[in-house]
């Protein structure tokens, strides 16, 4: 499938399902050096990074554990302007690594506020991992230690990404067509 047709909206294949399995494996590899003895937990961040998520955890052979976490739709008024708040971490993160899956930073607005949200709470360390990447975006100083893909400032679908609910299913990536 070239193009696909999601609600009001034309999208076109930009990345393959293989391309984004090999970025997969290149981060998995990594992590798998880096992490070795580290006991780290994995958070993935809903709804976008599920697919992220279970393709690397198949590939990931150190011993970890994995939570899911959500940020809240409601935006409560913080010092710093509007937060989301993290919502599911039950999970005693104190003196942890904790390496946050993320699917995609674009602004770096929501892995900022995330990373601080998660830093309260006394981890050893944060690691961020990200499957895709908008350098032209992002209007944030946040550290990726794990980066997949650098992509194009477009909108995209597909692979856990979605247009107004639709698209995640999409095992291949696709950007709209303007
Ligand atoms: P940021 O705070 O970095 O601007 O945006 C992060 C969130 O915006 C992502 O977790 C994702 O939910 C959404 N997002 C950013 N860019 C895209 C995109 O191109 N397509 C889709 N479907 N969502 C995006």
């Amino acid at each position: 499938m070239s193009r696909v047709k999601l609600l009001d909206r034309e999208f076109e294949l930009s990345i393959p399902e293989e391309k984004l399995l090999k970025a997969v494996d290149q981060i998995a590899e990594k992590m798998n050096r880096d992490l070795e003895g580290k006991n780290p937990l994995m958070i993935c961040v809903l709804n976008g990074s599920f697919m992220f998520a279970s393709d690397l955890m198949k590939r990931i052979d150190v011993p970890c554990e994995i939570s899911f976490v959500k940020l809240s739709s409601y935006e409560g008024t913080g010092t710093t302007g509007k937060i989301k708040q993290l919502i599911g971490l039950n999970e005693d993160i104190k003196g942890r690594t904790v390496v946050l899956l993320e699917d995609i930073v674009d602004t770096g607005l929501t892995i900022a506020n995330t990373v601080k949200q998660v830093s309260e709470m006394g981890p050893a360390e944060v690691k961020v991992a990200t499957l895709l990447f908008k350098p032209e975006a992002c209007k944030k100083e946040v550290t990726l230690d794990y980066v997949g893909l650098e992509i194009p400032n477009d909108f995209i679908v597909g692979y856990g990404l979605d247009y107004d609910g639709y698209g995640r299913n999409l095992k291949n990536i696709y950007t709209v067509v303007e």
